[in-house]
Order: structure tokens, then sequence, then C-alpha cells
């Protein structure tokens, strides 16, 4: 069972990368993104909650987020293993999932971080935003506030699954096949 976690600032491409893994591995893709934004398109009271963050670039509170994590994988019991994608954000999140995960008899494999450069990052998530409509996509000032939440709140985790031996990072640049390739390959030597 492969369970890997993908990492990166917003933008780096965590969710293009990850469904092409998930059909090369057989893996379930669970981003935390994708399921607020299903709950705000369902009108649910998770969602009425999150966009209120989500909207401002601001990371949704843990408990939360961990809650609905956590009852995404007791819905795939039957998963070969589980790609996470845009979670854990925080030192606070990165433990729940260990102790969860534990709890299963399962464990993290490894995180990979899709490294690029944060002008890069904003020029793409405005270009993005054109297309999704997504309001946090569309004003360069929520774009930077999301990057200080992950240099202040994600960042930290990168010693902490290196602590763990677990940490590798590739380039986000190039095409999209050739960052998968590098993924496939990495995920292949686990
Ligand atoms: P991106 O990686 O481009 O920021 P996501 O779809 O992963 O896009 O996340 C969009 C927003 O959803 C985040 O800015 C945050 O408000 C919320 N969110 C997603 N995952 C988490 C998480 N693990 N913890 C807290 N908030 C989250």
């Amino acid at each position: 069972m492969k369970n890997i976690i993908l990492f990166g600032k917003p933008g780096a491409g965590k969710g293009t990368q990850a469904a092409l893994l998930r059909d090369a591995f057989q893996l379930v893709h669970i981003s935390t993104g994708d399921l607020f934004r299903y709950n705000i398109g369902n009108n649910t009271s998770l969602g009425a909650l999150a966009k209120s963050y989500m909207d401002q670039g601001d990371l949704v509170p843990d408990e939360v987020t961990i809650k609905m994590l956590e009852a995404e994988v007791d819905a795939n019991p039957d998963a070969g293993g589980f790609i996470f994608d845009g979670f854990p954000r925080t030192s606070k999140q990165a433990e729940a999932l260990d102790e969860f995960l534990h709890g299963k008899e399962m464990r993290i494999q490894a995180t990979i971080a899709l490294e690029v450069d944060e002008e890069v990052l904003i020029k793409r998530l405005l270009n993005r935003g054109k297309d999704s409509g997504r309001a946090d996509d569309q004003d360069e000032e929520k774009i930077r506030n999301r990057f200080e939440e992950y240099n202040n709140k994600t960042a930290p985790l990168i010693s902490y699954y290196i602590a763990q031996n677990k940490f590798h990072s590739i380039t986000g640049v190039g095409t999209v096949t050739e960052i998968s390739e590098q993924l496939i390959a990495l995920l292949d030597s686990l």
C-alpha cells in the first residue's frame, strides 16, 4: 500500500499530478480543497464555514479539516493507497494524520514537494482564476496571503517529514508529462 502526500505552494500543480498518479498506481486521490469546493457547491454547512476562510486565502480551521479528511479515508476502506493533496497543511494536521493512520496500521511512505517560484505561481494562479472563476485565484493580494499561510504554517512540515526520512522534492516547472515521469519514477522506487 502506497500512501503519498503531494506537497507544494498553491498552484504548484498538485491537483494535476495527483490525478495522473491516481491512474498510474490505482490510488484514491483526496484533495481537501476539492472537498471544500464540493461542499460549497452543494450549500452544506461545512461549505458555508469553509468559504469564509477560503475566499480570503486563509486556511480553514484544523478541527474541521481533520474531521473531513478522516471521514474521506474511512469512506474508502478498499483503497490500495491514497494520494493526499493539500493535506496536511499545518503541524497539527500532520500529527493528526500520523496518529489516525497508525490506528489503522497504515503509514505515509513519502511526502513529495513540487518546487516552483512564487512569481511563476502568481502568473499561473491568475490565469487559472480566469477560467475557473475561483475567487481565491483572482486577486493577487489573496494569492500572496495564501503564500504567507504556506510559509508560516505549512513550510515547517518539511522538517517534520525530513526527520521521518520521508521528504522528497522535485521541480514543478516543465511539461506535465516531464513532471509526472519524475513522480512515477520516484513512487516506483519506494
Ligand atoms: P491551492 O493549493 O491552489 O491553494 P486548494 O484547492 O488545495 O488550492 O486549497 C484551496 C483553499 O482551501 C486553501 O486556500 C484553504 O483555504 C482551503 N484548504 C484546503 N486544504 C486545506 C487544509 N488542509 N487545511 C486548511 N485549509 C485548507
